[in-house]
């Protein structure tokens, strides 16, 4: 319980914005570099070759979030279709991206725009030999992603993905619906990391990782592929005991973690023969990203404190 005060109210003071404004002055000073590639798709770039040589898959991620403006969205949409131009080329080819990028969250024509600008990216990283996740952000906005993903599948794009949360509490019905897709989908399972109102997400974490376990082995057994993305030890530990047991081959399943975050355990996965993608957020944007990763962990914001007034 104390855990959830912790990151609720971290996300809350999170949105104020003086304290928006001052983290965001100071943020590479903070540790955000911890976390964060870098500004540029250069220093992203440079992080997957890095990843590459330690035997470990990426997937990239341009920042920004709850975009709502035209341009805003065009300017995304640009900045994201360069940077699947430039991993065709990269050793690592997989991108994710926020519905409201591509036009989830305008006021008018929503769903249509982000229809058109999933299916150019789509299309363009079917052309760069990439794949392309459409992430999850917070509850107004999944039914729009789950009607792009579904949309894309029926048009038979097989280099798609998307993202189910198990802290809400409408994710096991989503997921059996996706489940009874031809061809079987190919979705990432997380436990959700946004303030969302109480009403729609467990309150008890303990029934957000029970929920997290189910999903993973009901997707795994009905044949999907799942990108289990966690880093929480017991819950991994699990499933490693469930894909023995019921000879899931390696193909059908990866282990997903985010850049900065447990880097011993991803090289311990890997060692131990599973693939192994961590997600390297980049871009001037990084503030939402940074201070989700800060309310994860109590750890994490003390670590910041020390280096501000250690
Ligand atoms: C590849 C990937 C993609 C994701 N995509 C989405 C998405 O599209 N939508 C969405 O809502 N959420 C997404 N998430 C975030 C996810 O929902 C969780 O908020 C996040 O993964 C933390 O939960 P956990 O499963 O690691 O479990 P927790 O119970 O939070 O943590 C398990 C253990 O890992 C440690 N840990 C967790 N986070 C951190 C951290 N930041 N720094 C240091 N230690 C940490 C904890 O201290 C604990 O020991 C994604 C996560 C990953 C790994």
């Amino acid at each position: 319980m104390l855990e959830l005060t912790y990151r609720r109210s971290l996300l809350a003071v999170a949105n104020l914005p003086p304290v928006a404004g001052f983290v965001k002055r100071f943020g590479w000073r903070l540790g955000v570099g911890r976390f964060v590639a870098g500004e540029d798709l250069d220093s992203a770039v440079a992080v997957l070759k890095r990843l590459d040589e330690q035997g470990l898959a990426s997937i990239l991620d341009l920042l920004g979030e709850f975009v709502a403006s035209p341009e805003g969205v065009s300017a995304m949409v640009q900045e994201i279709e360069t940077a699947l131009t430039r991993l065709a080329s990269a050793p690592q080819r997989a991108m994710s991206v926020k519905p409201t990028q591509l036009g989830l969250g305008l006021r008018e024509g929503a769903i249509d725009t982000a229809l058109k600008n999933a299916r150019r990216l789509a299309r363009r990283a079917q052309e760069a030999g990439a794949r392309l996740c459409f992430d999850m952000e917070n509850h107004p906005y999944v039914d729009g992603t789950l009607t792009i993903y579904r949309t894309l599948h029926a048009e038979g794009f097989d280099n798609v993905s998307t993202v189910l949360q198990s802290y809400l509490k409408r994710s096991l019905q989503d997921l059996d619906d996706l489940l009874a897709l031809t061809p079987k989908p190919v979705l990432r399972l997380v436990k959700g990391a946004y303030l969302e109102p109480e009403q729609i997400v467990y309150r008890d974490l303990a029934q957000v990782d029970r929920l997290l376990r189910e999903m993973i082995y009901r997707g795994l057994e009905a044949g999907a592929h799942i990108d289990i993305a966690t880093h929480d030890e017991t819950l991994i530990r699990e499933t490693e005991a469930f894909v023995r047991g019921a000879k899931i081959p390696p193909e059908q399943y990866e282990f997903q973690l985010l850049y900065g975050v447990k880097p011993k355990l991803q090289q311990a996965l890997r060692q131990r023969g599973h693939t192994v993608r961590i997600y390297v957020p980049y871009g001037k944007d990084w503030y939402g990203y940074y201070s989700r990763r800060l309310a994860e962990r109590p750890a994490n914001l003390a670590f910041v404190l020390r280096g501000l007034f250690g």
